[in-house]
């Protein structure tokens, strides 16, 4: 039984990849370039907040393969809020960016998220 439990336990602490997640579900970004800025504006502006490129139903996915950026309060606002073309370009730029660094193909992008966004 312990030895069980220890197993599901592992299971929910790492990825496919074993990056280890924290207790929040995230793996550490492979986006955020300099991770004390926001990557929208490149300012620090307050407490950045956590912005998972992909949200709705492929959120929990964002975060297990470190597809979340820092955001400033004005830049996340705009993100969600605005037209539409930052939430697009932050959705392509992260799609290449996995790809590379898993080494995915377009079939094995699609397995997890569902959608081309290339
Ligand atoms: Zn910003
Ligand atoms: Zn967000």
């Amino acid at each position: 039984m312990t030895n069980a439990r220890f197993d599901i336990d592992r299971f929910n602490m790492v990825n496919e990849y074993g990056e280890e997640l924290d207790r929040n579900g995230y793996a550490p970004s492979i986006l955020n370039k300099k991770a004390d800025l926001c990557q929208v504006c490149q300012r620090r502006m307050g407490v950045l907040q956590r912005h998972e490129v992909f949200h709705g139903s492929n959120r929990k996915k964002s975060k297990r393969f470190g597809l979340w950026i820092n955001v400033c309060h004005s830049c996340h606002y705009r993100i969600h809020n605005g037209d539409g073309k930052i939430d697009k370009y932050l959705k392509e730029d992260a799609q290449k960016a996995a790809m590379e660094h898993y080494g995915w193909n377009e079939y094995v992008w699609r397995y997890y998220f569902g959608k081309n966004y290339l």
